[in-house]
């Protein structure tokens, strides 16, 4: 199975704070990961590090098959870490010139991804007039401009309304089935059970499981991560 992200041994100390210990697993092509755990467990904070903007404590992790540095492995790699962030005033299609421009990408992949996500009838309404799970989605169809091997997700149902949410699962499905890889960061089981194929559970910086989704449901301890997972929303 081809590699695209090898996390070994991986910890992050904040201080007195160990936030990510010895955290191992591999994210393989084609499948979409989930990491599940409430607020505080490390999800950010592993994301972070491998996208080079949290510096590690100790461990390690490639890209890929490890033979390319992470600097240009990361042109491979489309993430929302924040909250989608354009100018207000420009309308979408002008917001997703100014990606192609830093990206040297061609104008003409923002019709495609704008159809993709939804927006293509919205492409002249400006940024601010979005909704949030419009601006989701606009974020979404600007990762994705450069055909990255891999989207990184955090929270990306946060906020959101139920058809908002309904939408992006949707269309991160479809965004897998057209064969890219996905790893979303989400603090909800039920986000985890309805989108993902495989899962790392973390708890306090450690991982508790990590495996298929479908094994993990018809696992010994997941009536226990259930009743957890219910108690924290
Ligand atoms: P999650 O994304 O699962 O909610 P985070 O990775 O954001 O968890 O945080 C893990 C732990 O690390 C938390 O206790 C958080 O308060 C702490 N933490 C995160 N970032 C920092 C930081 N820059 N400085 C100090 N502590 C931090
Ligand atoms: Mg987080």
């Amino acid at each position: 199975m081809e590699s695209i992200l090898t996390i070994n041994n991986l910890t992050k100390k904040f201080g007195y704070l160990t936030a990510v210990k010895n955290l191992s697993f591999t994210i393989n092509k084609g499948n979409v990961y989930g990491i599940l755990g409430p607020n505080g467990s490390g999800k950010s904070t592993t994301l972070g590090i491998v996208l080079n903007v949290v510096n590690k404590t100790s461990g390690d992790f490639h890209w890929f098959d490890g033979n390319i540095s992470t600097h240009d492995a990361l042109k491979k790699v489309g993430a929302i870490i924040e909250r989608p962030n354009f100018y207000p005033y420009m309308t979408a299609y002008d917001n997703l010139k100014l990606v192609c421009n830093i990206k040297g990408v061609d104008f003409s992949k923002i019709q495609e991804k704008l159809e993709l996500v939804g927006l293509w009838d919205r492409k002249d309404n400006k940024f601010r007039t979005y909704s949030l799970g419009m601006k989701q989605r606009l974020a979404i169809a600007s990762a994705l401009l450069n055909d990255p091997e891999i989207l990184i997700l955090d929270e990306p149902t946060n906020g959101l309304d139920p058809q908002g949410i309904h939408q992006i699962r949707s269309l991160i499905k479809q965004i897998a089935a057209n064969g890219t890889t996905i790893l979303l960061a989400s603090h909800l089981l039920d986000e985890v059970e309805k989108v993902c194929s495989h899962v790392v559970v973390l708890r306090k910086g450690e991982k508790l499981y990590s495996g298929r989704v479908d094994e993990m449901i018809s696992s010994h301890g997941y009536l226990e991560l259930k009743a957890e997972n219910q108690e924290q929303l």
